[in-house]
């Protein structure tokens, strides 16, 4: 019960199968109480089970590529609880499919743009919206993937997005380090959602994780989870800036026979 007493906000939920669900039932299980918000009327009818289920609240619309979407949101979730935030998690990102395979230089600008807007701009215009309403030991979370670091076959413009997403976090740690607000990113290895199935060969990457991790699996929902958990909750509290690996050992083989 880490994160007993502790309330929040996820973001990023677009079904059962989303790391930000794995996260809301995670911190259920930590004594954590969470409010939830959804990219549009579609996704919020899909997933306003699971946020009463989990944070006994429906979920709250916010599109971030909206101006005022992400500011709105935050001030009527902190209105209806009337308390301090103690943590966010930023489980967001989008990229249109047809440029998440062949070669990265057919990226065209359009989606280059909105790609960055929606999967790494969210993040700073979150922290600076949520710092007002935030209580004095808070903490914010976001995703990454290793594809930032080195090459992954057809990630693409999404790789550039999440180098610039984790270059943030250290910028933002500093930025609110001084009202006690941490900062950090999970780089996750690949899981089975919506977002991942937009990116070719997908099936692939996980093999070849699997095979090459030390722990000679996949990562699980309940991996991320739980590490992110930690992450927001007090037995972290030295830790910001940080990208923190949470992928069986992945990033770490050079070369894997
Ligand atoms: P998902 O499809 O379940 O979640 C992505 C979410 O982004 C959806 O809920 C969608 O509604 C939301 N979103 C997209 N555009 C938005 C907008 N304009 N406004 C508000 N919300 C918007 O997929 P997921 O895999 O759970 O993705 C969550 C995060 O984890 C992403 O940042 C992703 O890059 C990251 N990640 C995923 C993997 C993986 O293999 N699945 C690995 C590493 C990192």
């Amino acid at each position: 019960m880490i994160m007993e007493g502790k309330v929040g906000i996820v973001m990023g939920m677009a079904n059962r199968f989303s790391i930000a669900h794995g996260i809301g039932k995670s911190l259920k299980q930590n004594g954590a109480t969470s409010v939830f918000t959804a990219q549009t009327d579609t996704f919020k009818a899909k997933i306003d089970d699971i946020a009463l289920e989990l944070g006994g609240m429906e979920s709250v619309l916010c599109d971030v590529s909206k101006d005022g979407s992400i500011c709105e949101a935050f001030e009527k979730i902190s209105r209806n609880l009337g308390r301090p935030i103690d943590f966010v998690v930023h489980s967001i990102a989008y990229s249109d499919k047809n440029e998440l395979s062949g070669k990265y230089y057919d990226t065209t600008r359009e989606n280059f743009l909105n790609t960055m807007n929606i999967s790494c701009y969210s993040l700073t215009e979150i922290c600076r919206c949520i710092r007002p309403f935030m209580s004095d030991n808070g903490s914010i979370v976001t995703l990454s993937y290793y594809g930032s670091e080195k090459v992954v076959p057809n990630y693409n413009v999404m790789a550039l997005a999440k180098s610039a997403l984790e270059t943030s976090v250290m910028y933002l740690a500093k930025d609110l380090g001084e009202y006690g607000i941490r900062v950090n990113s999970i780089s996750s290895g690949p899981i089975k959602t919506l977002a991942a199935s937009g990116i070719g060969d997908f099936s692939k990457i996980l093999d070849y994780d699997a095979n090459r991790s030390p722990l000679k699996r996949n990562v699980t929902q309940k991996d991320v989870a739980d590490a992110c958990v930690f992450l927001l909750s007090d037995m972290s509290s030295g830790i910001t800036g940080e990208n923190i690996h949470v992928d069986c050992g992945c990033s770490n083989i050079g070369v894997s026979f």
